[in-house]
């Protein structure tokens, strides 16, 4: 099974104001979740989003979207962000906008924490019970995890890379592609500049699209590709990094934050499960009365609390306060053979 993200980059800002909406509510999700586990869940570090003049993506989209929505963010140009974040070594073209509202989502802390209330809340949760059937029985579900057999009014799914696999004992699959993703620890001996307190959160938006983090965790500076372009099969997938990828981090790192720099303390691999238009899927499995899914396309971690709670709402109440409309299960992109991908968000 998967390699578990420890940390969750998490900003406000977002290309489509739908996202933007989303985040402030996964915030408060974090907030009332943190209150509930009596820790705190998310490490403010204010977040940089630059770019160069030629970007094949570009800040447009993102200034709009969180203008539309009210967001507060800052325009940096080149002077400003060496002055603030000498760390960068960058052209003076380069441009930057950045909110002070976005951190690290800390994924191990908070993953443990969900499992601790939803126990505390009457929950049994089944390690190692590979699910091995599932099928809708007289309006109800039956799945077979771990040679057991359990019946439930609803079910949801949320397997990740695996999702299609599950789908299929109900006779459905989306077009999703599983990508192997890389992310690399580097020993710089220049900790200290990289501090929660002095560096923030950043994506390099362009084609590839490089992001990172302050130190967390271990220590050392984490910087990743968001490249969604090596497909593989979750279940025969290579678990070793793949060193042209670490070089290529290591090389937009050594131009562009040279004293992250430093040999690797860790390289390692992740999985991303793309839908074509890289949008969620929140919403009932079409053409089940009680089965419901979510897919996180690579970008969903920082909403896992509030996509929970919209689950269990489509389930139990059978609608939720959230606009999921533009993560239904059955938009036209989902239905076609074989749909147009993009995947840059
Ligand atoms: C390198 C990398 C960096 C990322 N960075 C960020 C980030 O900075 N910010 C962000 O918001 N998101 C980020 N993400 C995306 C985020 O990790 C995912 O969107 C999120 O984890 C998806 O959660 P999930 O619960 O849908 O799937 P997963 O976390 O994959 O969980 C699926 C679970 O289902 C289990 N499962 C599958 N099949 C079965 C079965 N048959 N029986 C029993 N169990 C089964 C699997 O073992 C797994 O535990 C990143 C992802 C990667 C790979």
């Amino acid at each position: 099974m998967g390699l578990r993200i420890t940390a969750g980059l998490f900003a406000l800002s977002y290309h489509r104001s739908d996202y933007v909406q989303l985040a402030k509510r996964a915030f408060e999700a974090w907030d009332a979740l943190a209150e509930d586990a009596g820790e705190a869940l998310v490490l403010k570090t204010g977040g940089l989003d630059l770019c160069g003049p030629e970007s094949a993506i570009g800040l447009d989209d993102y200034r709009r979207a969180m203008t539309e929505t009210g967001v507060e963010f800052e325009e940096v140009d080149a002077v400003e962000i060496r002055r603030r974040w000498p760390q960068w070594r960058i052209a003076d073209e380069v441009e930057g906008i950045y909110q002070e509202r976005a951190g690290i989502a800390m994924a191990t802390r908070a993953n443990a924490a969900h499992r601790r209330l939803a126990q505390t809340n009457g929950a049994t949760l089944l390690e190692k019970a590979a699910v091995t059937e599932i099928r809708e029985v007289g309006g109800e579900v039956e799945v077979v995890a771990g040679d057991r057999a359990f019946r439930a009014e609803k079910l949801i799914i949320a397997a990740g890379a695996w999702t299609n696999q599950a789908l299929s004992h109900l006779g459905l699959e989306f077009p999703l592609d599983v990508s192997l993703e890389q992310v690399v620890y580097f020993d710089s001996t220049k900790l200290d500049a990289f501090a929660p307190d002095r560096f923030p959160v950043w994506i390099w938006m362009d084609v590839p699209c490089f992001y990172g983090f302050p130190v967390f965790g271990k220590p050392a500076v984490k910087v990743s590709w968001d490249r969604c372009e090596v497909f593989t099969d979750p279940d025969h997938r290579p678990f070793e990094p793949d060193p042209a990828t670490t070089r290529a981090i290591a090389d937009f790192t050594g131009r562009h934050l040279p004293d992250a720099l430093g040999p690797v303390r860790l390289a390692k691999t992740c999985l991303y499960t793309l839908t074509p238009d890289r949008d969620f899927i929140i919403d009932r499995v079409p053409g089940t009365e009680s089965v419901f899914v979510a897919v996180g396309a690579g970008h969903a971690f920082k909403f896992a609390s509030l996509i929970g709670k919209a689950l269990s709402d489509l389930a139990i109440e059978g609608h939720s306060d959230l606009d999921l409309s533009p993560f239904r299960a059955d938009r036209a992109i989902l239905t076609e053979p074989n749909p147009v991908r993009s995947y840059m968000v």
